[in-house]
């Protein structure tokens, strides 16, 4: 592959070529994310026949900001016309099973491309480029393995071999801005209004709810990073380091917010800004989210 920015790749979600595979396979609880219980492999009561959500425009109100936040990295497409060749589990109720066990498996190493290509893309990470550019192809050859190879793939280990390359990226991104090291820090509900956080290595911190209004975290490594609820506003994340879609999602933020010039800024942020502040914030319950990486 050539140096190309992920969304070029087939690596976003194209929900119009998947079978709902996020409403179906996988399970969520009852919570501030979710307004119901929902098991893995139960189709959500709000899919509709189409696989098309009946409530997405209204997700937030009705109570499922987690399915705003959720990024499929466009696992659910490949799954559903790649690897099970466009019969959904509606048609092929037999297949249905093995199409849930291989839809996470399939996230993850899309995940991993993202990054990967997200690396391709830093002219400071030119040393490792060639090293990169293999495990993408490499990555990319698993995806396109049979349903059953799939489901017996030893994701963790190949995800262990990508994430040696994804350190020494960073590192490289990095390199000369003696940025502080947090990586897998409890930073949740922290203080950091105006931190001084360029370069940092934020790699897997616990960001939950964290006041990073006006923090300074251009080049900082964000992969993995639970932002939820953290207040982005204002904040300046010009050229973060792994940072995606999903976790932006998850944060609040404002007009001010820096973004890296891939990333969109999340539509309810506006809506936010011109609500009134909750006078009394919980403090959100440590949770790792799918997919973390540290
Ligand atoms: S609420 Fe909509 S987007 Fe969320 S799981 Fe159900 S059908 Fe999918």
């Amino acid at each position: 592959m050539s140096a190309t920015h992920p969304r070029e790749l087939g690596l976003t979600a194209d929900c119009e070529n998947c079978f709902g595979l996020c409403c179906v396979a996988l399970p969520f609880s009852a919570s501030a994310d979710f307004a119901v219980d929902k098991e893995a492999g139960q189709p959500c009561h709000n899919l509709r026949d189409d696989f098309r959500c009946s409530i997405h425009d209204r997700l937030r109100d009705r109570g499922f900001p987690g399915c705003t936040v959720f990024d499929c990295f466009g696992a659910g497409q490949k799954v559903s016309q790649v690897t099970f060749e466009g019969r959904s589990w509606r048609e092929a109720p037999e297949t249905a099973a093995r199409m849930y066990a291989v839809f996470p498996v399939m996230r993850q190493l899309h995940e991993l491309q993202w990054y990967l290509a997200e690396a391709l893309t830093l002219e400071a990470a030119e040393p490792v480029h060639a090293s990169l550019r293999q495990a993408f192809d490499e990555t990319e050859r698993l995806t396109r393995e049979p349903a059953g190879a799939l489901e017996r793939l030893d994701v963790a280990a190949h995800r262990a071999g990508v994430n040696e390359l994804l350190l020494r990226t960073s590192e490289l991104a990095r390199a000369g801005l003696k940025g502080v090291e947090r990586r897998g820090a409890d930073l949740i509900g922290a203080r950091l209004r105006g931190a001084r956080l360029r370069g940092a290595n934020l790699r897997g911190a616990y960001l939950i709810g964290a006041d990073l209004r006006g923090a300074d975290l251009r080049r900082a490594d964000l992969i993995g990073a639970d932002l939820r609820g953290a207040d982005l506003s204002g904040a300046d994340l010009t050229g973060a380091v792994f940072l995606t879609q999903a976790q932006l999602n998850a944060a609040r933020g404002d007009a001010a917010t820096r973004l890296p010039a891939t990333l969109a800024r999340p539509g309810h942020w506006a809506e936010e800004a011109s609500a009134p502040a909750p006078s009394n914030r919980p403090r959100p319950a440590r949770r790792p989210s799918r997919g973390r990486r540290r």
